[in-house]
This record gives C-alpha cells, structure tokens and sequence, in this order.
C-alpha cells in the first residue's frame, strides 16, 4: 500500500475529502466525535508525505500538551519519528514560546526570559496590592489583567481609557475600581520587566508584536493547522493569520456546540471569521460519531438542543444504542463518592479483562470537587491521576527545587527567588524580605541585584532612626549581622552553582541538580521539616522523581524542537533539534517545559493497570473514554453559581457528556455542605431529558459486555469468567436495592434502605419532576 493509501485508511468519504482537500484553506465542522482530530491528523501526514512539505515549516496548534503528546504518537505510527520530531506541534503558548526564544532579540526581548506561571503571576499582583494599599480582590485584580491581555489591551491604554471614563463621570464606585486595576496592572508589568519574566498571556501578546513587526520570520512556514478552534480567542485568530501570512495553507477544525472556553475570552465567531478571512474556504462538514453508543449520543442531543439559538444539528451514531445512561441521586457528597468507587470496582471486575483503569474518567465542573472522590479512591487502593491541576509540580519539595533552579537559571526572577531566600531558615526574616524589597522597588532593580549587592558589600543600606525603649532615638541597621550573613550563603549558593552550570563539563544536567540539591541541603531541611519517616520517604521520593523527570526531558527528544530561524531556511533543508546543547540551554528548555505542561502527568506507585483520571471537564476537551462519571450534576455546581453564561454551561455538560464512548453515569448529592438541599441541574430535570437516563436499578449486567466490546472494538474476553464476575459482584437480593457485595466485601453507598425504596418509587413515578417549559 502507498503512504497516501495508508494514511487515508480508516477514513469516511467526507474525512478523506477534508485530508486531500486541493483547498489550500480547509475547515472541518463537526460534532463531538465526528473525527475532527484524526482528520487533521491524517492531513499534517498528507501535506508531508504527499505534497511534499517540510515537517519543520508545518506548525500544528493543539489546545492542551496532552492532545499534542497524543496526536505526536498517532502521526510517528504513520511517518516515523524522525520526521515527527522536527514539527512544530504544540499549544499557542509553546509555539510562541518557541518563536521568542529565537527571534524575540528582533522586538528586544531578553531572549533568556523566565516563565512567570498562574500561581507566580497570582503572588505578584497579590503582593503589588499589599504594597499599594488597594482593596481590589487580588483574583480578580489578575483575571481583568489576563482578559485585558488577551484582547490587546496595554496597562497605557487602559489607563487612557478609564481617565476618560473618570470624564465621563462614571459611577463612582466603578472609578475607583478601575483605577486599582490600572495601578496593579502597570505595577504588574513593570514588575516583569524588571525580572525578565512573561506571563502565559505574554507569551501569545509578544509573539504577536514579534510577527507585526518582522512577518519574514515566519516566511518559512508552508503550513499552519489548528485543533478546537472554536476556543480560540483574539490574539490566536491574529497569531493564525500571521503564522500562515508567507502560503496562506490553513486547516483548522471546530465545532460551535463545543465552545467552553468564553470566560478566557475565546471568541467562536472566529469560525465564522474564517469565511471572510479566506474567501476561498473550503469548508467540510462530518456527520457520523465513531465514538459513543447511541444511547449516550440521545442523552447529549437532548441536552444541546435546549439552546434553540443553534441551527439543528444532529449527532449520527454508528455504533448500536447500548445501555442507558446513568442519572443518579445519592444522600450525601460522600455516599456519591462511595457508589461511584462501588461502580468502579464492580464494573471492572464484571467486565474481566475488558477494561482496565485507564478506561474510566471522572470529570468535574471544578476541581475542588475531587477531595471526597480522591479520599475513596485512595481508601480502596486505586490508581488514579488528576489532569488540569498541578498536583505533582504543586508540592512544597517540589516547587522548592524548581525554584532554586528558576533562580540559578535566572536570578531576576524574584517571585522564585523571594520563595527560597530563607528557606532552608537563613535568618532573613519577613522584616528583611521588606526591606530588601522596598530597596529593589526603589532603585528599580531586581531582588537579585540588591541580595548580591549585600552580600558583596558594594550595597549599603543606611542606617535608619529607631526609638529605643527609654525613648532615645539612635541609628540602627536596617538588616541584622545574622541576615547579612543569611544573604551571602545564599548569595554563594546561586552564584557557585551558576558558574558550575556554566562550566564545560561532562555532568549531565540530572548531575548538576543531584549537586544543587547538596549544595541547598535539601534532604537536611526536609529533614527538620517533616515529623514522620514516612512523610520524609515521600518528599524525598518527589526530588527523586523532579530529577529523573529532568532526565527524560534530556535523553528524550524534546517535545518542541527548536525553530529553525529563517536565516537558515536558505539552504532549504532547515536544522532540526539534533543540535548538541549546553548545560546551560537544557536547563531552561527543561524550566520552560515544566511550566508549559499544566497537566503534568504523575508517576503512582506500583501502576501497572493504568490510572482512573479525574479531570475538570474544560481539560477533558477532544478526550474520550470508555466509562464517565460526571458527579455534582446540580444547580450551583452545573451551572457554576458564579457562571455567567448559562448557554456556555450547558455546552459544558454535553462535551463532558460526549467524551463517553460506552457507559455514562450522572449523579448528584441530596444535600451538600454549603447549600444544605441540593436540586437536579435544570439541564436534566426535564422529562424530555430524564426518559434517556436509566434513574433506578442495577446498571452494567454480564449481557451487556458483548454489545460493549463491539462499541470499543475491543474483543470481548472470555465469557464464563465474565459469569464468574457476575455472580461475585451483582446486587445483593435482600431487596436492599442500593447496596452491593464486591468480593463478599459490602459497598453499600445509602445508609437508609427504606429512604432508598421510597425514592426509587418516586424517580419511577413523574412525581418531583419539574414538567417541560
Ligand atoms: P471532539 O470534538 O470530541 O474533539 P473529534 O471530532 O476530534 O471529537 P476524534 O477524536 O478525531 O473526534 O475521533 C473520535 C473517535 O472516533 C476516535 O476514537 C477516532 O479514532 C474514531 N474515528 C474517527 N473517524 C473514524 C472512522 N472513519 N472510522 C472509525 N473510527 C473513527
Ligand atoms: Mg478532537
């Protein structure tokens, strides 16, 4: 078979039409599942192998790092890794990322700037807030900053604009607002300026400037194809046009329904900009969903189509109706965490040998929801990853280390270096951290430059008056022998250890960190910090962990390859990331990498069966799993009591809802602690919606495996072991509907049989429905 043959193989009509598309701007709308992201897919294969491309002059843009690990795999089965390795596939963020790293010396960028990640940026502007004074909530001080940023709009600007307002004579209260906001967001900005870092939100703003200003930079590039691009937003739809501005060849897929990302200022008219961005559009349309079974796709129809603003359109299954889902309401939080466990354990032991971990999700509408769940999890020993948190990259030893190495790799960043000054204790207390900072602010210099000035005596500090207690006033230090001290141990630290990663050496980078960590006395002060052996073992087994990650990020091929500057693109065969590095590049790309990678994965112990993943259903997008949970389905939780768009809500409950490929399972707590009673989300409670959920009795039964193995295609194990499950996991039948024996061990998930009775008969009766309309 030819490479072109092959890589259509598998494909429908219309997908095959898309990927071979003579167009040179295709855009693919479709419903969830319909093959949006193996179409794109499979025309990045065909745009090299067929039409002859370079695969370093083909940028492919996915939403998360997990959808661009995946799509990486698929197209390495199809090309090979060699070829893979040199596109330039990642998200908008690592692909701006990459541009600035190699051309950001052309808009005057430091090409060696740092990463400010969500929670540096947080603790800056919280701190600008202390030292101005202000009363805004430093939360939303920073979410107006990232919209701001994300529509072009500078701290100047804003200023002019809110002083026009002021003229306008504004309500006063909404004046002073704006005001804060204009003092922390240029504060925010010069803060860093100063230490040389970019935000996310930069990353995509000064990419923009960088291609405004010097467009040849991208004169190399033959291709650009961007995945969900119903969720982008402005700056993207900019970046977009600017990347492709030297061939015009652009494939983007998306789907309106799926648009859940408006709070971040994503933008799904840009669909419809396309069309008039590039009159010739071709544009495709998929109908058939190859992923879930009927019945899910006639729950998520129903849900959708409640937004009568939508022009019909109608999911088509290929797969057989399969079992209902599942709509459930347990008495409490964690009676719902229980019978979901309860339904892992059970479903995975009836199905035998069908499905492993790794085939369930649990998507949340936030992730504070997850505790209970992970609480049960834990309690019966089963694996289970969180995704769009940072859980790993979050713990205290962790982030500690990371921060060493942000400072040694670049001692401007303050916010990291603030973090570890004192910490092993050196003595420089919260008076000091003031004072060193007030000085920094005042010389408009970095923490960094104000530590080293100490600690190298060319910075004095003048004494300043002090009333003493017999009311005499004399002049006193303003930083103690013990802090001083405190400061030049840190000070030699980062600078002996910023020579020694400067050295030619042969020391891998996994080498240097082993000798940093010494260097700190980490394990010494993880020591001191931790009361029990066993906290210990898991801290040190977290630096262990954050060294061999650093190990991977080496001796692997990178996920993003370098950029091939356009200087080079003349002789046409650009470089690509074979390019020895030195100590000191690694370490930053590895810090770049860490930041980049919001759902970095973590390591359990002993997980050789996969991993249950718990995720918020915004990072769920373009995913898709065999069995989904979707717990805390009521009013408050979906939609969000803090949302303010309820049709957004709703989409995000039918892309959570359609990421299931055979079971689905709804259910929601009786009562919770902040509300007390709890009610069914609106989106569900209605009769049209209910009649598609199974509401009482037993779910996955032995004879449902077969239908559910074909919906996977997947081979349907052994039949007699699946009886065997049966019998080992079926409800109990002493009538105590609700309850479960697993393995003779009882998980039983209502504490009241009767109450449980009583609401069955309820559910099946029309009684506490709230009629449509
Ligand atoms: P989403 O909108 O959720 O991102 P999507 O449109 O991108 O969905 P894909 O993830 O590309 O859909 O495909 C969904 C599933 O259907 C995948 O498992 C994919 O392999 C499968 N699939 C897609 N097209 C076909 C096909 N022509 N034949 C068989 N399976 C297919
Ligand atoms: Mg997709």
């Amino acid at each position: 078979m030819d490479s072109v043959a092959s890589m259509l193989e598998g494909l429908n009509a219309a997908q095959k039409a898309a990927v071979t598309s003579q167009s040179s701007v295709v855009q693919v709308l479709a419903p969830p599942g319909s093959g949006k992201t193996k179409t794109l897919t499979a025309r990045v294969a065909y745009l090299i192998s067929h039409l002859g491309m370079h695969p370093g002059n083909i940028i492919v843009c996915t939403f998360t790092v997990k959808a661009a690990r995946e799509m990486r795999e698929r197209l390495t089965a199809l090309l090979g890794s060699e070829t893979v390795n040199k596109l330039l596939l990642g998200t908008f963020h690592s692909i701006s990322r990459r541009f600035l790293v190699t051309y950001g010396r052309h808009i005057q960028l430091n090409e060696k700037f740092g990463i400010a990640d969500t929670s540096d940026s947080k603790s800056i502007v919280t701190r600008i807030i202390k030292r101005l004074g202000l009363t805004i909530d430093p939360k939303t001080a920073r979410n107006r900053i990232s919209t701001f940023k994300s529509k072009g709009t500078t701290a100047e600007q804003y200023a002019e604009e809110t002083a026009s307002k002021v003229q306008k004579r504004a309500n006063a209260e909404t004046v002073l607002r704006n005001q804060e906001i204009v003092a922390v967001y240029s504060g925010y900005e010069e803060h860093l300026r100063v230490s040389n870092l970019l935000d996310y939100d930069d990353l995509l703003v000064k990419c923009r400037e960088l291609l405004r200003s010097h467009p040849s930079c991208v004169d190399h590039i033959q291709a650009v194809l961007i995945d969900e691009f119903q969720d982008t937003n402005h700056i993207q739809f900019d970046l977009m046009r600017r990347f492709s501005s030297a061939r015009k060849v652009v494939t983007t897929v998306g789907d309106p329904d799926q648009s859940i990302y408006g709070w971040r200022s994503a933008d799904v008219t840009n669909l419809k900009k396309m069309k008039e961005n590039f009159p010739d559009l071709h544009v495709v349309n998929l109908e058939e969903n190859y992923r879930s079974s009927g019945a899910i796709l006639l729950a998520a129809q129903e849900i959708i189509e409640q937004d009568q603003s939508r022009p019909a359109k109608s999911l088509m299954p290929t797969h057989a109706l399969g079992l209902s889902p599942v709509l459930r309401k347990l008495p409490r939080a964690s009676k719902e965490a229980q019978w979901i466990v309860c339904e892992l354990k059970r479903t995975i032991a009836l199905t035998a040998g069908l499905l492993n971990w790794d085939d369930y999700a649990i998507l949340l509408r936030s992730a504070a929801l997850s505790r209970l769940i992970e609480k049960e999890l834990g309690n019966h020993g089963i694996p289970y990853r969180m995704v769009g948190g940072h859980r790993f990259f979050d713990r205290y030893e962790v982030r500690l280390l990371l921060d060493y190495l942000r400072v040694i790799d670049l001692p401007g960043h303050t916010d990291a270096l603030a973090r570890v000054l004192n910490t092993p204790a050196r003595q420089i207390g919260d008076g000091t951290m003031k004072v060193l900072l007030d000085e920094a602010a005042s010389r408009q210099v970095s923490l960094w430059v104000i530590v080293r000035g100490i600690a190298q005596d060319s910075i004095k500090l003048t004494p300043k008056p002090k009333r003493s207690e017999d009311g005499k006033t004399k002049m006193v230090e303003q930083i103690s022998k013990q802090a001083k001290r405190g400061l030049e141990t840190f000070f030699n630290i980062i600078h002996t250890s910023r020579v020694k990663l400067d050295e030619t050496s042969d020391d891998s980078l996994v080498q240097f960190i082993e000798w940093v960590v010494k260097k700190i006395g980490l394990l010494k002060h993880l020591k001191e910090k931790c009361t029990e052996e066993e906290e210990l073992q898991g801290r040190w087994a977290n630096v262990e962990e954050l060294i061999a990650n650093a190990e991977e990020a080496v001796t692997k091929e990178y996920e993003d390859e370098r950029i091939p500057s356009h200087e080079e693109q003349d002789p046409p065969e650009p470089v690509d990331g074979s390019v020895p590095r030195s100590r000191v590049e690694t370490l930053r790309k590895f810090l770049g990498n860490v930041a980049l990678s919001t759902e970095a994965e973590q390591k359990e112990d002993g997980a050789s069966t996969g991993h249950v993943t718990i995720s918020t259903i915004h990072a769920a997008k373009g995913l898709e799993w065999p069995f989904v949970f979707i717990p805390a389905v009521y009013d408050g939780s979906i939609p969000h009591s803090r949302a303010e768009d309820n049709d957004e809500e709703r989409r995000l409950l039918y892309v959570a809802m359609t990421r299931a490929q055979a079971m689905l399972y709804l259910s929601y707590p009786d009562k919770n602690s902040q509300q007390g009673a709890t009610t069914l989300s609106h989106f569900l409670s209605s009769r049209n919606i209910t009649q598609h959920f199974s509401i009482a009795g037993p779910t996955v039964k032995t004879e449902d495996v077969h239908e559910m193995s074909l919906i996977l295609r997947r081979e349907c194990p052994n039949v007699k072991s699946i009886a065997a499950a049966q019998e080992r996991t079926r409800p109990r039948e002493d009538k105590k509907f609700l309850k479960y024996s697993y393995n003779g061990e009882d998980m039983e998930y209502t504490d009241d049989d009767s109450e449980a009775e009583s609401k069955k008969r309820k559910w099946n009766s029309t009684e506490g429905f709230v009629p449509p309309g």
